[in-house]
């Protein structure tokens, strides 16, 4: 017989939930009326380009030589595009690529193989994204929103609510300033520097706010990413949308025909603790949640991650390594696989890690019950760590930070 360890509750720290008027955690999911950013060449559909040529009394060809030198070439800087008349030039760029991004703040790795950028956009919101090098690959993680509704009491991006969401404009533009950076010779490795044929080849929509409440532009967002003829031209598979559980929206997802990587931020099989630990299981539960996973995979034919935090004596007994083992070969075989994250150690905080011993062991029940099983590298990750840290640290020497937009 399983023996139940100690349960450490999920609680917040230095920061209180907003609550609703039943006392539960609020749950934020329409944006709130904010200035709109700019449109952008990114917002449009290739035939909305079109359009706005016309409409500009230029002929259709110039929305394709500038959708090659934002998503081919990634740059909005006129004096480079020389194939553009200079006449009426600048005026075209600023109307069509108008500057969205100012870079306000940048940590690097000593290595220099992961760089975290803290962007302004253009009312002054603030987010981030981390550039990462992998053997073999190079991972972006974006943000879709500014903060996030989804309150988790472990997030710092949840602290403050949702700002606004992002325009699929300003998700892409996350990229193509991630593909000029490699182009320039930014990230790390020496013996890469220069090299121009490198790209980001996988995005992660890990960073600030939950995708799927921005459902709309997150999608138009990876239409461009992925779009060969006029847009980045990313594989499908190389973009991972992860989720906390948003259930309609993971179902309108799976009827997309677009094959990202769908990934299920899970964190606890039982609902007792997920109520706790994720507040919009309020709303979907452990089941509902997990029952569109497989619908997802279903559709598709992807396959699905569940992300599970491991953190100490929280979610990390080995009998909710059984639960969950049994809750997703209940659905099925071959469908889905765990990805369990090791944390940073945190003393004197309820969010730190598991002992060793008990992770592994956590991950052998997993195993053991024939599911795929990998602990992700995380290069070292606070609960929050690509959630909004930055953000929550820098906002107030950021809003002081007059930095020209630059891009
Ligand atoms: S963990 Fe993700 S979904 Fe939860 S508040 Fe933070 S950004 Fe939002």
């Amino acid at each position: 017989m399983t023996t139940r360890r100690l349960q450490v509750q999920p609680k917040t720290e230095g920061w209180t939930q907003k609550t609703d008027a039943e006392g539960r955690p609020l749950l934020q999911f329409a944006s709130p009326k904010r200035g709109k950013p700019p449109t952008h060449l990114a917002d449009l559909t290739p035939e909305d380009r079109l359009n706005a040529m016309k409409e500009l009394g230029l002929p259709a060809f110039r929305a394709k030589q500038l959708e090659t030198h934002y998503f081919q070439h990634f740059t909005r800087d006129p004096a480079s595009m020389t194939d553009l008349p200079s006449e009426g030039r600048e005026e075209l760029v600023h109307k069509l690529l108008p500057p969205l991004l100012t870079e306000v703040k940048r940590i690097q790795t000593d290595r220099g193989d992961t760089i975290k950028v803290l962007w302004k956009l253009h009312d002054g919101a603030l987010v981030e994204s981390v550039l990462m090098r992998y053997p073999g690959r190079i991972t972006l993680c974006v943000s879709s929103q500014a903060g996030c509704g989804m309150n988790c009491p472990f997030c710092a991006t949840g602290q403050a609510g949702l700002t606004r969401n992002m325009s699929a404009a300003e998700i892409v533009a996350q990229v193509v300033r991630a593909n000029r950076m490699i182009m320039d010779g930014e990230l790390g490795d020496p013996k890469h520097l220069g090299h121009e044929a490198e790209r980001v080849s996988n995005i992660v929509f890990m960073g600030m706010g939950e995708p799927l409440a921005n459902y709309n532009r997150v999608i138009q967002a990876i239409r461009v990413l992925t779009d060969k003829k006029h847009g980045i031209g990313m594989s499908a598979r190389g973009i991972t949308v992860s989720t906390v559980g948003l259930v309609p929206a993971i179902k309108k997802l799976s009827e997309e025909s677009i094959p990202v990587t769908f990934a299920l931020s899970l964190h606890a099989p039982d609902d007792e603790l997920r109520d706790r630990l994720i507040p919009v299981n309020s709303r979907w539960k452990v089941d509902e949640a997990l029952d569109a996973a497989k619908e997802y995979f279903d559709k598709t034919g992807r396959r699905v991650s569940i992300e599970y935090a491991l953190i100490k004596d929280m979610n990390d007994h080995a009998w909710r390594a059984e639960l969950l083992a049994e809750k997703l070969n209940s659905r099925g075989h071959g469908w889905v696989h765990v990805n369990p994250i090791p944390l940073n150690p945190t003393p004197g905080s309820v969010w730190t890690a598991s002992e060793p011993g008990v992770q592994a062991e956590f991950v052998n029940r997993l195993v053991s019950a024939g599911i795929p099983t990998t602990i992700r590298d995380t290069r070292g990750k606070d609960i929050d760590g690509a959630c909004g840290q930055l953000v929550a640290t820098e906002a107030d020497q950021a809003q002081a930070a007059k930095i020209p937009i630059d891009f």
